[in-house]
């Protein structure tokens, strides 16, 4: 098969991943073999090509974002069939047996595997995967635009449930960041009621989006929304913007950092926390979140933004990610 494999992580600029043609995987017991359709392109991709999370496997397959057909069925797998369209995310399988995984937090399990980091992901043109850890996909979503729920979406998703908001009609969210999971976001925090502030660099494409999307405050990243926010979620990878952010938050507000990496935090005065404002994380989804998510998109409905690539320039798709240049979501267009 065709896959776009990393080696040696470097800058995106210096083309560090090479297509190459490599043995099509076959399906352990429990796992099921799919053909990829299509694969979204996260920043955590960008974050394993460069270095910026440790290197689990090497070489590895980038891609966590995958919608394809299952062709083949591991001997013990159950739920099912050959042709099944599904999606595969980035907790790619749990020990199921820790005191995070037994308790409703498989998402912090210590021994996880993560698809397109410790285990061959999507940028390829078949992947394996464990049945428990596959998604159904709604079927009002084609597949280049059904790739992007499955981390931009389903983060978003659980970023929101971290923000703590209580009563959604009225509620006054902010984004920092507007990509891929905060364009998603916005429709799901819009459809509960609540009034959505977006803090974004560039003009062009991630402040007339949110515009689009029908934000009531569009502004730059470090201009200050008009009103006090009840929660605010940071997708940017940028530490710098967590005492703005704090700033822009009421009392008993919750900031949610939604990315696997930040650049260092910045000091800031105790008064920016003080008043009972939260700082949080989100680290992976659970299944359950990834199912509601998913339930929640297509009943909606949302609609996904892409922007679609060849396998063949999965390094060009990463370095417009990096220089803001998508325009929502980026998924490579395999099949
Ligand atoms: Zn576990
Ligand atoms: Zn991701």
């Amino acid at each position: 098969m065709k896959a776009c494999t990393l080696s040696n992580p470097a800058p995106v600029e210096t083309r560090p991943l090479t297509i190459a043609d490599i043995p099509k995987p076959t399906a352990a017991a429990d796992e099921v073999l799919i053909k990829i359709n299509a694969c979204g392109i996260c920043r955590t991709d960008l974050h394993v090509v460069e270095n910026e999370l440790p290197v689990r496997k090497s070489p590895v397959i980038p891609g966590h974002q995958i919608v394809g057909t299952i062709e083949d069925l591991g001997s013990n797998v159950s739920e099912f069939s050959t042709g099944d369209r599904v999606g595969v995310a980035w907790l790619n399988r749990t020990c199921g047996k820790c005191r995070f995984c037994t308790t409703g937090r498989e998402n912090l399990c210590e021994l996880a595997e993560f698809t397109g980091w410790t285990r061959d992901g999507g940028y390829a043109e078949y992947v394996t995967a464990p049945e428990n850890f596959v998604y159904r996909l709604p079927e009002n979503f084609a597949d280049l635009h059904a790739a992007p729920l499955l981390c931009a979406g389903i983060i978003g998703y659980r970023a929101l449930k971290l923000a703590n908001i209580n009563s959604w009609p009225g509620a006054r969210l902010g984004i920092y960041g507007f990509g891929a999971a905060g364009h998603i976001c916005i429709q799901i925090a819009r459809a509960r009621g609540a009034d959505v502030y977006v803090a974004t660099r560039d003009r062009d494409r991630h402040q007339k989006l949110a515009e689009e999307l029908g934000a009531v405050w569009v502004g730059d990243t470090f201009d200050a929304p008009t009103v006090l926010l009840d929660a605010a979620i940071i997708f940017a990878p940028a530490g710098e913007i967590v005492p703005a952010a704090l700033k822009a938050l009421d009392r008993g507000g919750t900031l949610v950092l939604g990315g696997i990496h930040m650049s260092p935090i910045p000091q800031f005065e105790y008064s920016l926390v003080y008043g009972e404002r939260v700082v949080r994380s989100v680290m992976n989804n659970t299944r359950a979140d990834g199912i509601e998510f998913l339930k929640e998109a297509a009943a909606i409905p949302i609609t996904t933004s892409v922007q679609t690539f060849l396998l063949e320039d999965a390094n060009e798709a990463l370095t417009a990610l990096k220089t803001d240049a998508v325009r929502g979501a980026a998924v490579l267009q395999i099949a």
